[in-house]
């Protein structure tokens, strides 16, 4: 048995590159990224690949890489630095985000598939799915594995909850849907092999810094304790909002 922590990043930013402020909390800067990746080489740690969980031989802590949202800087500043390092990643675009402005292409996505790298959905839109009726939960799922498939010509196996967000009735559909796993934004670390259908997963953020990624990998407990917290208050105030 060993244990899996799962990184989510969405957009890296070039030095002095313009960021729109709504997404400033979860833009990172590529100088701190290449120092996130630097630390999980120097501390030895398999990074491994989300797609090939079942037979992954590994023991003590391992790192998944994900990134979320399809955006441009995926393939231009975080595909390069990837192969630097010669670590493989999960990428989620949202289907309808294709193309547009600041997201990547079809070709790109091509890219990124055959140099290695796993696509998973991040679905149609990007709305919360605890705001949908099931059936438009059942399309977000099925219909963006169906679009991103038969448009890659690769097997998509796993989903990403916009904005974490998800119930019991939602995460259920995963299995049903022809996915094999789903990613959430709760923190924790995954005991693998698995048999869950909803991963844990640490939202990285612009603020997240290199020492404190270390905390967490060296497995201080008050940081992770932490982390829990937020995420249990987010939870908690998630299902206000919802009631
Ligand atoms: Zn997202």
């Amino acid at each position: 048995m060993s244990s899996l922590l799962i990184l989510n990043y969405h957009r890296v930013t070039h030095e002095n590159e313009f960021i729109d402020p709504r997404y400033r909390s979860f833009t990172i800067a590529e100088s701190d990224f290449i120092k996130h990746l630097q630390l999980l080489h120097d501390l030895n740690i398999p990074v491994i690949h989300l797609a090939e969980l079942d037979h992954v031989n590994v023991s003590g802590l391992s790192v998944a890489l994900t990134f979320d949202d399809g955006h441009h800087s995926d393939i231009n500043i975080v595909l390069p630095l990837l192969k630097k390092f010669h670590f493989s990643a999960t990428f989620f675009p949202v289907v309808h985000h294709i193309n547009k402005e600041g997201y990547m292409n079809w070709e790109e996505l091509h890219l990124l598939s055959k140099e290695g790298h796993t696509i998973g959905s991040h679905g149609l839109t990007h709305r919360r799915l605890s705001a949908l009726t099931l059936n438009e939960v059942r399309s977000e799922l099925s219909d963006s594995k169906q679009q991103l498939g038969s448009r890659l010509g690769i097997p998509i196996r796993l989903f990403s909850f916009p904005y974490g967000d998800y119930t019991r009735a939602i995460s259920d559909l995963i299995p049903k849907t022809g996915y094999k796993q789903s990613v959430s934004t709760e923190f924790g670390f995954n005991e693998i092999p698995t048999k869950s259908t909803v991963l844990k997963r640490w939202n990285i953020k612009r603020t997240t810094s290199t020492r404190e990624l270390k905390r967490v990998l060296d497995g201080n407990i008050l940081t992770h304790f932490k982390y829990r917290l937020k995420t249990q208050l987010s939870n908690h105030f998630r299902s206000i909002q919802r009631t």
